[in-house]
């Protein structure tokens, strides 16, 4: 079986005794017009629910000093954790610092390392430094400064009395390495519990299905919590453990996690982030594999998704959209009596395929995918959504089997993108 153990650490966080619970509040205009949508939030949202912590209002307010004060004022009043994001930069419009500082009555203080930072940034661009942008190595006194590894600007910490203020710059690519490196581990630090999760992924089974199989254990459910999620074609179970600090939440997880699998069995494909197609490359790379794919249907979706994992090119010998019978004829040696008998949607036409491109890149493992992804091209005979897929190896092994998919085009193409990746990952691990 898959074997990772990228076990996510998070901590539940307390403060003075107390359970701490959180605010954001996105600072900018350009959230309030509609012009962006509020990425910081949802991103956060998450990481917050993680960690445990109690998150109990997002606000959004405009580049204006009046009303930021008033959020913070309404914030203060309401929560303990108020994380702003946005509005660090070196204009007049962006003014959290400056809010944030007037609200607490704190001056406004130069940092030497973020000034020398920001000196070192401009000088290795061959950009000049403008008065302003010295406005960004300036945080409210007493500020626990956090570098930004991405951009100009950086965040900070503010500590006053028993509320703690989070202040992270705007552009996601800037606030997300910061939270990670910079806000977890100072949040984890104040914590005196520990929450451990444990994610399970799953495909190839329904919600209820994998409901039914397991039930007794979700109905007895407290220390680990289970919590079920349904994708649009995958499933998750994430098993949460809450532990003292100094004890092992993962002695509590793997226990039931065995359970579980005992009951789920091959189903269970991966763990935390874990992907179909990562653990389909990193099966491929242990066993020194390679594999093509002849696409129809799904139009490199398949070699896209492979592609999309690092160290892919180990594995990933070539994909071919061949799309139209002529280039399945030319490309992959597809007869055109076959086409012409069975047609291109066929068993026989999804078989030659898969012979094709493993005749024609000599790579160890194949998929060849051909179906009728809609909205048009249905039959009765061959409905919408009808879609053959061939996975097979060089020494002869091959499977080929049909599906009806469900929704609309792009669902029947990421459906059968998935299932031909699973079909892969079963085949290189002999199940069935
Ligand atoms: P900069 O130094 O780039 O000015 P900043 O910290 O001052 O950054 P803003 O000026 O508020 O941040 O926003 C800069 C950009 O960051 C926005 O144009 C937008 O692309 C992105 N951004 C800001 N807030 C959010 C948000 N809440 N969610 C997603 N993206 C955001
Ligand atoms: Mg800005």
């Amino acid at each position: 079986m898959i074997t990772n153990t990228g076990y996510e650490t998070v901590s539940q966080l307390t403060l003075g005794g107390l359970r701490m619970n959180a605010e954001i509040i996105g600072v900018g205009t350009e959230l309030l017009l509609g012009q962006i949508a509020n990425t910081d939030a949802q991103y956060l949202s998450q990481k917050l629910s993680q960690l445990g912590i109690n998150l109990f209002y997002h606000t959004v307010v405009g580049d204006n000093m009046i009303r930021v004060k008033q959020a913070l004022a309404i914030a203060i009043e309401r929560v303990d954790l108020i994380i702003t994001t946005g509005g660090l930069g070196p204009t007049m419009d962006d003014l959290t610092k400056e809010a944030i500082a007037e609200f607490l009555g704190l001056r406004l203080i130069a940092h030497q390392p973020s000034i020398d930072a920001l000196e070192a940034f401009f000088v290795k661009r061959g950009r000049t430094i403008s008065k302003n942008n010295y406005k960004q190595a300036y945080f409210p006194e007493g500020s626990i400064v956090l570098p930004n590894s991405v951009g100009t600007a950086p965040g900070a910490i503010v500590e006053h009395n028993d509320k703690v203020f989070v202040i992270l710059p705007g552009p996601p690519r800037e606030l997300q390495p910061m939270f990670e490196n910079h806000v977890i581990p100072y949040l984890e630090a104040k914590s005196d519990e520990k929450i451990v999760s444990k994610v399970l992924k799953i495909y190839g089974i329904g919600e209820s299905v994998m409901e039914e199989k397991i039930q007794d254990i979700l109905a007895n459910q407290s220390n680990p919590t289970i919590a079920p999620l349904a994708g649009d074609s995958e499933l998750t179970l994430r098993i949460t453990a809450k532990t003292p600090r100094n004890h092992d939440p993962l002695a509590l997880i793997q226990p039931l996690e065995n359970r579980i699998r005992e009951r789920l069995g091959d189903v269970i494909y991966g763990v935390n982030d874990d992907t179909l197609e990562s653990v389909v490359v990193s099966l491929l790379t242990r066993s020194s594999k390679t594999i093509a794919i002849a696409e129809s249907c799904t139009g490199g979706l398949i070699a896209r998704r492979i592609t999309s994992i690092p160290g892919a090119s180990t594995a990933f010998v070539e994909g071919m959209v061949t799309y139209s019978n002529q280039s399945k004829i030319e490309r992959l040696g597809v007869s055109k009596d076959t086409l012409n008998k069975y047609g291109a949607v066929s068993y026989e036409t999804a078989t030659e395929m898969l012979k094709g491109i493993l005749k024609a890149t000599g790579a160890d493992v194949g998929i060849a995918v051909t179906g009728i992804a809609g909205p048009g091209g249905g039959t009765p005979d061959k409905p919408v959504g009808l879609v053959y897929i061939a996975i097979g190896d060089k020494n002869g092994y091959m499977k080929v089997q049909d599906y009806n998919l469900l929704g609309e085009r792009t669902r029947v193409q990421q459906t059968a993108s998935s299932i031909a990746l699973d079909s892969v990952r079963r085949m290189l691990l002999n199940i069935d």
